[in-house]
């Protein structure tokens, strides 16, 4: 069969790559002039950049770690978060080691207080009795251990050699144009069966229903001859931006100047990115009416954090390209086996 994967971030690239290996004919079409949507990165000054914000691999999924895995070594990474707030600087996640630097013990809401209130009120632009309670309640708080990685899955790493070499080597002998016009694949005349699509819901269906509101962030970078103390530092107060971060961390690097980066929440716009999609209140409402469209498409898959409009970890993009696109892995597999036994 013949596909067309418009978008080549981890959800276009996965299923590009899973479909190419089950003998498919795939072509990728992709508006930036690189690969990797927003897991992108790139070495400028002898440092790794995270130039879409800092992507930190962790899963508890064994399959998906494998598949990965495929395509690059991984350096072990140590993920852990530090915040500023009013009672001074802590660790986060809040854990026990959390409550020996403050030197007692919070009640649940003191914490919600302290680090999540003012936090989330600047990340999603909305006031916090109008967030929804899967955003209000995600609080992580350890109290039974002293435990500081950010995350605690079974597999956790960065790329040895980046995110741009683990595309690079994941989509290797698959036919990519780079610097497509939104709509080229509309226009190719090449036959396809399929079409997997990756981009914004909303933009796939010209906004009939109306824009899909997202939030987006504005980066303000600084090379600085001093490394920060911590790779990310929360900031959990009225400040304008949410936290700064010190890209060397990330990769293990010693440079002898390193970038920080400070990330401002703000609306989006046409001239910004889409970074985060308010599944909530009239956003989802909004998209559920897209979603309907979607489910009659004969030959559509839509697929990640923009087509199905759903915050995913990398992890999860994998996860779900897999799944939906099993149906055409399973049967090549099953067709092979066939042709293998007559
Ligand atoms: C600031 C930030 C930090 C994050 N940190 C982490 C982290 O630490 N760990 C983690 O697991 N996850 C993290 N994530 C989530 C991670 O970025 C996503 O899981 C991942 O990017 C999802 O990949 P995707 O392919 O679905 O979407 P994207 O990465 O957005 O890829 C979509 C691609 O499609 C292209 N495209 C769109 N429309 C078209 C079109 N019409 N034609 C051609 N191309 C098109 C876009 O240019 C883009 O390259 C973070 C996200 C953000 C915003």
């Amino acid at each position: 069969m013949r596909f067309h994967v418009i978008g080549s971030g981890i959800s276009g690239s996965t299923a590009a790559r899973l479909l190419a290996d089950a003998g498919h004919h795939v072509e990728v079409w992709e508006t930036r002039g690189h690969a990797g949507g927003n897991c992108h990165d790139e070495c400028v000054n002898g440092v790794t950049i995270h130039r879409y914000g800092p992507h930190l691999f962790h899963t508890n999924d064994r399959q998906v770690w494998e598949f990965l895995s495929r395509f690059t070594a991984w350096h072990d990474y140590r993920h852990t978060v530090v915040a500023d707030t009013a009672l001074g600087r802590i660790s986060i996640p809040f854990s026990m080691k959390t409550e020996q630097q403050l030197g007692r013990r919070l009640s649940d809401e003191e914490i919600r207080e302290l680090i999540f209130v003012d936090y989330s009120v600047k990340q999603w632009g909305v006031p916090w009795d109008q967030l929804p309670a899967s955003i209000k309640d995600r609080v992580p708080i350890r109290r039974e251990n002293a435990d500081d990685r950010y995350f605690n899955d079974t597999y956790q790493g960065q790329p040895a050699a980046g995110y741009a070499a683990l595309f690079r080597l994941m989509l290797d002998g698959i036919p990519i144009h780079l610097g497509a016009a939104k709509d080229a694949w509309r226009r190719n005349r090449r036959p396809t069966d399929h079409v997997i699509y990756t981009g914004k819901i909303d933009e796939f269906y010209h906004c009939v229903h109306g824009p899909l509101p997202y939030r987006s962030l504005r980066f303000e970078h600084e090379w600085s001859g001093t490394r920060l103390p911590h790779s990310i530092i929360n900031q959990c107060n009225r400040l304008p931006y949410t936290r700064f971060y010190d890209h060397a961390y990330f990769s293990n690097e010693h440079p002898v100047q390193t970038l920080v980066t400070r990330e401002f929440p703000e609306a989006h716009h046409d001239g910004n990115e889409p970074y985060y999609p308010m599944p909530f209140g009239t956003g989802m409402e909004t998209y559920l009416k897209y979603q309907r469209l979607a489910a009659a498409e004969p030959n559509m898959i839509f697929l990640g954090r923009l087509a199905t409009y759903s915050y995913l970890d990398m992890w999860m993009a994998v996860a779900q390209t897999m799944t939906k696109i099993r149906p055409f892995i399973h049967s090549f597999i099953q067709q092979t086996r066939t042709n293998d036994n007559q």
